[in-house]
């Protein structure tokens, strides 16, 4: 079908507007008008090419919402009408243990990511949500549940759910001792998210003005990660640390903070880490781990979790002409503290007007 999104054309150059062909709608496939996308950090180092491995144009966007405006004759589980949402993956092979016990993250054939995706039937690129439709097959489509702000769900499609499944991995509940590093768009629903669970909640920041932020999204302590005292003074006080620094970083100054058999759960970084020593990994059998998003359960979990508690991110609302503004702020990690864009101030590019 055809539609229209802004794109990235080059690793330099400002998104902009484009048409183009998404794949035609098949029988178990769920098509979406997009209402609101949010901004993750990995649209910005996908646009960017910070991975390598970027294709262009390319539409990011994964933390989409939208309703229901077609189904196909075998879908079920949604009809026209209601409110959706789409996350970071849009298929899976459906039948390997993995995808089977509901972890189609972890699908050993590999997920199909939202965008630089491969549709796995027809070949196409798959097409982030930065754009008017999306078609996705009813088993990657989530449901918002009811009285869930559809303005404000768009980034728990992927922050929120990126950070839930590490605080579930890792059974946090009250009395558990979380921290917290880099509080950005994941970060804070981390925060939000651990104290919900009881949770006692840490923030590690470069930047000291984000103090009272954190107090009011439901953190117990902030600690400048650059002042060595409070760093010190943490030692060997963490259960879990959740890091979602976006870059290569020194994890050595957050292991001592772990408390026996403690773990440090990488999220943010996806590639190299600064060197690590292993000698207060060995003395605390403390632990560095990874986790990736969450499986479509535990992402539906999140909605409805967040939906029970009443847990929505902070967002800046931006229009689509905005987002090489937006993204240069996240750039900086100046935004309070997701960007998503109303994709009503998306409009047909003229040449497609007839
Ligand atoms: P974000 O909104 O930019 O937040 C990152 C935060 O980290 C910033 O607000 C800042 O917090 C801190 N920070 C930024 N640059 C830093 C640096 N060079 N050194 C130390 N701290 C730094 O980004 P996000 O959307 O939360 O995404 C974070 C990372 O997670 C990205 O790399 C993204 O690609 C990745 N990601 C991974 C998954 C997954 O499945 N594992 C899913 C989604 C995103 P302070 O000012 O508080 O220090
Ligand atoms: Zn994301």
């Amino acid at each position: 079908m055809k539609t229209y999104a802004f794109a990235a054309t080059s690793a330099d150059e400002p998104l902009e507007p484009f048409s183009f062909e998404r794949r035609a709608p098949r029988a178990n496939d769920v098509v979406i008008e997009i209402l609101y996308c949010g901004v993750c950090h990995s649209d910005l180092h996908t646009a960017r090419n910070d991975w390598g491995w970027t294709n262009y144009p390319i539409v990011v966007g994964h933390e989409i919402v939208g309703r229901v405006i077609d189904v196909g004759l075998d879908v079920t589980r949604h009809k026209v009408g209601d409110h959706v949402a789409v996350g970071t993956m849009v298929d899976s092979c459906q039948h390997c243990d993995q995808c089977r016990k509901g972890e189609e993250q972890l699908c050993r054939e590999g997920n199909t990511q939202t965008f630089a995706g491969v549709d796995r039937i027809s070949g196409e690129p798959t097409w982030g949500g930065y754009s008017k439709h999306i078609v996705v097959r009813q088993e990657f489509v989530l449901q918002v549940p009811e009285g869930l702000d559809l303005a404000k769900a768009g980034p728990l499609l992927c922050a929120g759910a990126t950070t839930y499944s590490p605080l579930r991995t890792w059974n946090i509940g009250p009395g558990s001792r979380v921290g917290v590093i880099g509080m950005g768009g994941l970060g804070h629903m981390a925060i939000k998210l651990a104290a919900a669970m009881g949770a006692r909640v840490t923030v590690m920041s470069r930047t000291p003005e984000k103090a009272a932020d954190a107090r009011e999204l439901g953190a117990d302590t902030f600690l400048v990660s650059s002042d060595p005292k409070a760093m010190e003074e943490a030692a060997s006080t963490f259960d879990l640390i959740i890091d979602t620094v976006p870059a290569k970083h020194e994890i050595d100054p957050y292991i001592p903070l772990l408390d026996v058999d403690g773990t440090l759960c990488v999220v943010g970084q996806i590639g190299p880490l600064a060197e690590m020593n292993s000698i207060p990994l060995l003395l605390g059998r403390r632990r560095v781990a990874g986790s990736a998003i969450a499986g479509i359960a535990q992402t539906q979990e999140t909605l409805d979790f967040c939906a029970r508690k009443n847990i929505l991110p902070e967002v800046e609302m931006i229009r689509m002409d905005q987002i090489n503004e937006a993204f240069e702020r996240l750039e900086r990690s100046d935004v309070r503290y997701r960007f998503v864009i109303d994709m009503a101030t998306l409009t047909k590019p003229q040449s497609d007007a007839v």
